[in-house]
């Protein structure tokens, strides 16, 4: 299966998406499509076997529409193509203006006044002419589109509303003298239905403004040593392993590990963190950040699509382009609308003219404005803003949303588990006590304890081998890690176990553990060092818990969660911790392999939420509705999380929720907003009002609301921009 992503232009609202998308359905050997109508963009997945990316371009251009292979390495040519389509909808605008704004004056203005125009019919008929045509042809275009397609969308709305009132106002010129004719209506419609998708176009690009700035970030070149000289490089001839130079006030390359130089960066642009970090031998930098005040010599590590920068952008567009569940109801209620709306047309006027004894041009009329107030543009605008501008605030503060589906699935949480080490505290533990037990004495403890550790990788093992520092380590062989439990490794002839009292259980080595629970009860973890069968001491660690997760815990809870802890750590340790950050609810002594059960029998109550660093707990990431991934941007947290969180802060993980509630609140008040535009301006428009209090609703007047009602919707998601979060 490949992937890939198509840039679309011509589509004028939310049923062209709808259209598009059921053609590349259709299409054999197609998977999976998702065509966005905010960013002008279709997903596909497809089997290459069966069909060619050229032939999914051919199916769009089929459906009336034009597209081509999305490359996101040039970044600038899209927005050139953007910048083209909104100049060219502005000059539509601009044209149909100038023919307007005369067929106003003379249609409306001066006939409200009761100045005559001398052939005032034919001046209108003259100035409606190439308005109904040349601007107007783009909806009998998207008409056609959509009647070969058995559909109907916004543009055939249009195209029926405006013809009518066109052509009928011909017979009345040309052919019945006498009647009234409404050729300003049809031209004023077409000029005003053009602003409003110039309007929207300008404020949908805004919607996409993070993505862009983060696009922006790589620079164009590099300093590089090759042959002890630097010479300066594109970006894209850098290797890995090459030893880039930055200088301070320069923007970073690429990802690398600092070599040479001590320096400050701001990484604000990706973690979301104000604060520079420091750098020094061995620190890892990442492409598009700014090295502030020193110079720095790094290797690099990651180049072209593989930096932390391009995982990044390329989460966010698949996330920005990806649909909400509650989206379906909008797409639903758009494949309906129009048909029924046409239909409710087509009955008003019958109704008007044979039931109630209405003039034709009285009945037509008001169906022309029924036609033009129930289009459902402004639905399908409703959730694919808010969604772009939700997961694009998330990026700019590092918090990267994966899909529109985990910002709907986030403000329906329940529950919120956290792993402790790592998570809830800072994961970097420290000796606090050794002691021997018998004739044994510190330095043998450690010593073995250390000489086995060396070769695991739990932070655990860094602790005590840092402690050993300076002790002449022995030699360790047959090493293992039991999970959950310890390590084992034979040193001599002895086989050494260091682990927890399970471990000692399992093993069954008698320890007095009397000077345990003490030590537990302050939040310390104990590990047992057992040479053969005998117990010769403990090691007590401490890891502490993060300044800022009593805070984030307390936050999550005023949202209305209930807050968890798992750990493979024992019962006293846990809940000592726990206690610290204000968590009630402890899991402990939990196999890592056992941390996805314990979610999935949370989430029979509810949804739930689990975040981890993605070490030992991916499998509970992917288990539970929202995986939340910390890790600062490590690999395993990209891939695994359903929201990453590039800065190892709590606090974030409430951000995030907070985020995905706003983005919710917004795409229901845009939804709102949308449908109560048609559905209080369909009854008015086929003059319900009318017989009561003389009260009709102008196509004009409908014209204007609609392509309003548009604006308002991308206006308001954009609101979400400026929100604290
Ligand atoms: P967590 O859920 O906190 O990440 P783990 O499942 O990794 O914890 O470990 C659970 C327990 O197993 C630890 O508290 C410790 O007692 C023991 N353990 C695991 N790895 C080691 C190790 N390398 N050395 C000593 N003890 C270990
Ligand atoms: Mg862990």
């Amino acid at each position: 299966m490949e992937k890939t992503e198509l840039k679309i232009t011509g589509m004028h609202c939310a049923s062209c998406a709808a259209i598009i998308d059921r053609s590349l359905r259709k299409t054999l050997g197609v998977a999976q499509s998702n065509v966005n109508y905010a960013n002008a963009n279709a997903y596909v997945v497809f089997d290459s076997s069966k069909v060619s990316a050229t032939e999914l371009i051919r199916t769009v251009e089929k459906a009336g529409y034009k597209a081509q292979i999305s490359d996101s390495a040039d970044a600038g040519k899209q927005e050139e193509e953007q910048r083209k389509e909104l100049n060219q909808t502005f000059a539509y605008f601009l044209f149909g203006l100038v023919f307007a704004i005369p067929a106003f004056l003379i249609g409306m203005v001066f006939m409200w006044l009761g100045i005559p125009v001398p052939y005032s019919s034919y001046i209108l008929f003259l100035l409606a002419t190439p308005v109904q045509f040349y601007v107007g042809w783009q909806f009998y275009r998207g008409a056609w589109a959509s009647l070969r397609n058995k559909t109907a969308s916004m543009d055939t709305l249009i195209a029926v509303g405006t013809s009518a009132a066109y052509f009928y106002s011909v017979y009345a010129l040309f052919f019945s003298n006498g009647m009234e004719q409404y050729f300003e209506i049809s031209a004023i419609l077409i000029t005003l239905v053009m602003m409003g998708r110039y309007l929207e176009a300008r404020a949908k690009g805004k919607t996409s403004e993070a993505i862009k700035k983060l696009m922006g970030l790589a620079p164009k070149n590099a300093t590089v040593i090759r042959g002890k000289k630097e010479i300066l490089i594109a970006i894209d001839e850098v290797l890995v392993g090459d030893v880039v130079v930055v200088k301070p006030g320069e923007r970073i390359a690429v990802d690398g590990t600092v070599v040479e130089g001590i320096s400050s960066v701001d990484e604000s642009m990706i973690t979301g963190e104000s604060m520079p970090v420091d750098k020094k031998k061995g620190d890892n930098v990442y492409g598009g950040t700014i090295n502030k005040n020193g110079s720095l010599h790094f290797s690099a590590t990651k180049i072209g699509a593989n930096t932390t920068l391009s995982k990044i952008i390329n989460l966010i567009k698949e996330a920005q382009g990806t649909k909400a569940p509650i989206q379906r109801f909008a797409d639903v209620i758009s494949a309906y609308f129009v048909p029924i709306v046409i239909g409710l047309a087509v009955l008003n006027f019958l109704a008007w003219y044979f039931v109630f004894g209405g003039t034709v041009s009285f009945a037509m009329i008001t169906s022309v404005a029924i036609l033009v107030i129930a289009c459902p543009c402004a639905l399908g605008l409703a959730t694919p803003t808010a969604i772009m501008v939700g997961v694009g605030k998330g990026a700019s503060n590092g918090i990267l949303i994966r899909g529109g589906e985990a910002l709907e699935t986030a403000h329906k949480l329940k529950f919120i588990v956290f792993d402790k080490t790592g998570t809830i505290t800072k994961g970097v533990p420290e000796v606090t006590d050794v002691i021997p037990f018998g004739r044994n004495s510190v330095e043998k403890v450690l010593t073995a304890a250390a000489s086995v550790e060396k070769s695991s990788e739990h932070s655990l093992a860094d602790a005590i081998v840092r402690k050993a520092l300076g002790l002449k380590l022995t030699k360790a062989v047959n090493f293992k890690a039991i999970p959950g439990l310890g390590v084992t490794a034979k040193i001599g002839k002895e086989n050494v176990y260091l682990g927890n009292m399970k471990l000692m259980a399992d093993k069954q080595i008698k320890v007095d553990s009397s000077g345990i629970h003490s030590l537990e009860e302050q939040g310390k973890t104990v590990m047992m060092v057992a040479s053969g069968k005998n117990a010769i001491g403990l090691i007590a660690v401490a890891d502490e818990i993060k300044e800022s997760s009593p805070r984030a815990v307390a936050e999550l809870r005023s949202l209305g969660l209930e807050v968890y802890m798992i750990t493979g750590d024992n019962e006293r340790t846990a809940k000592a911790i726990a206690a610290k950050a204000g968590i009630r609810n402890v899991f402990a002594s939990v196999l890592p392999e056992d941390k996805a059960k314990h979610v999935k029998e949370l989430q029979k109550k509810g949804k739930v939420a689990m975040v981890g660093d993605g070490i030992n707990d991916a499998p509970a990431l992917a288990a539970a509705d929202i995986g939340i991934a910390m890790g600062s941007g490590t690999d395993v947290a990209m891939e695994t999380g359903n929201i990453v969180l590039m800065k190892n802060d709590l606090l974030d993980v409430a951000r995030a929720i907070r985020l995905s509630k706003m983005t919710m609140a917004k795409i229901k008040q845009n939804m709102f907003w949308a449908m109560v535009y048609n559905v209080l301006g369909i009854p008015i428009a086929a003059g319900i009002l009318y017989p009561f209090t003389g009260w009709l609703l102008s196509p004009v007047i409908a014209g204007g609301a609609m392509a309003l009602s548009s604006v308002s919707v991308v206006t308001n998601s954009l609101l979400l921009k400026g929100k604290r979060i």
